[in-house]
């Protein structure tokens, strides 16, 4: 039996636009992604009988095939056959810190965990590179999880370029526990309501890629001005998801009005985040929002900016 143990970190979105339709039915976006400390540990092991095998303590969480920690494993045995032969059976054990359904990129994590780690069970010495490649054909944001850090991601959000790495940020996510938005859902109703204004010419989508790449968000990171990165954050998809969520609205505006740098829905939502200097205040803020809020079904959690995607923490 071999085995390791890996963090799976969530990731926030501290800009997501919506460029138009692709061909193959996503949108094509751009986004700037950035890796947060919460995370899941995944315990992974190979070795004796026996196929895929995983389990979570998350009771939402499938163990099936519906998991993407499995699709991942299961992946890797379609492209590594001798070594599945080689080792045996493969066992993912995932401890669910992050939450689910929340925008956060919880499946993608575990499932880029789950390839970081058979690379390393199966002496495979695969390149970054073909970590993500492989990554990109389980979900768009599976390659951003193995790379972590801080990254503008185009094409569906699997095409990544590094930026200059953000620390000392802290960040406060609020989710009621009840409530889930479905990513798809979130997109179709964005498509429905705003497709007429959608970029069609590969020109045009090229000439946007390009102004974000060079405009205020990036050159805020470029400088490290977190007051300007609070001012910028932007995710089209609030528009969807807003109106239609109350409460999510309701945690944006109370962040607001408590003085953070900035706050924003992560991804198609239902998390919000907000962004503080130092940890003192995070703390601070999550406790005048626990206490203005007033709900048991609110979770908050305060983490910070993560330089690293996928980390080994044990292995035998
Ligand atoms: P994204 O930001 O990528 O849209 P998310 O944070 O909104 O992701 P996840 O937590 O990844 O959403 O999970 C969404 C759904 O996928 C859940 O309803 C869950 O049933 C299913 N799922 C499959 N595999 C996993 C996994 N390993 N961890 C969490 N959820 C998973």
């Amino acid at each position: 039996m071999r085995s390791y143990s890996l963090l799976a970190p969530a990731k926030i979105n501290l800009y997501l636009e919506i460029l138009g339709d692709r061909p193959d039915g996503f949108h094509e976006l751009v986004m700037v992604l950035q890796g947060v400390e919460l995370a899941d540990q995944i315990d992974l092991r190979v070795g004796g009988m026996g196929n895929i095998y995983v389990e979570c303590n998350h009771p939402e969480v499938p163990s099936d095939r519906s998991n993407l920690a499995y699709r991942a494993a299961e992946l890797m045995t379609q492209q590594f056959p001798d070594c599945f032969a080689r080792f045996g059976g493969i066992s993912v054990a995932i401890q669910k810190n992050i939450p689910v359904g929340a925008g956060l990129a919880g499946g993608s994590s575990n499932a880029a965990a789950v390839l970081v780690g058979l690379d390393l069970l199966w002496d495979l010495g695969l390149t970054q590179d073909e970590l993500e490649e492989l990554g990109a054909t389980l979900g768009s944001d599976v390659p951003f999880c193995i790379a972590g850090g801080t990254a503008l991601a185009t094409g569906r959000g699997e095409q990544l370029d590094t930026l200059p790495g953000l620390d000392g940020l802290y960040v406060i996510l609020a989710k009621f526990r009840s409530l889930s938005v479905s990513t798809p859902w979130a997109y179709q109703t964005y498509r429905k309501k705003f497709s007429t204004s959608y970029l069609k010419d590969s020109t045009d989508l090229e000439l946007r890629r390009q102004q974000v790449h060079s405009g205020p968000m990036l050159n805020a990171i470029a400088h490290h001005n977190s007051v300007k990165i609070g001012q910028l954050l932007h995710n089209d998809l609030e528009k969807v998801v807003l109106p239609e969520f109350p409460e999510v609205l309701r945690l944006r505006e109370t962040f607001q009005r408590l003085g953070v740098l900035g706050t924003m829905m992560s991804g198609s939502g239902p998390t919000v985040f907000a962004l503080v200097e130092s940890e003192e205040k995070a703390h601070q803020i999550k406790e005048q929002v626990k206490r203005e809020i007033a709900n048991p079904d609110l979770d908050l959690w305060v983490t910070k900016f993560a330089k690293a995607g996928i980390q080994v923490v044990g292995g035998r």
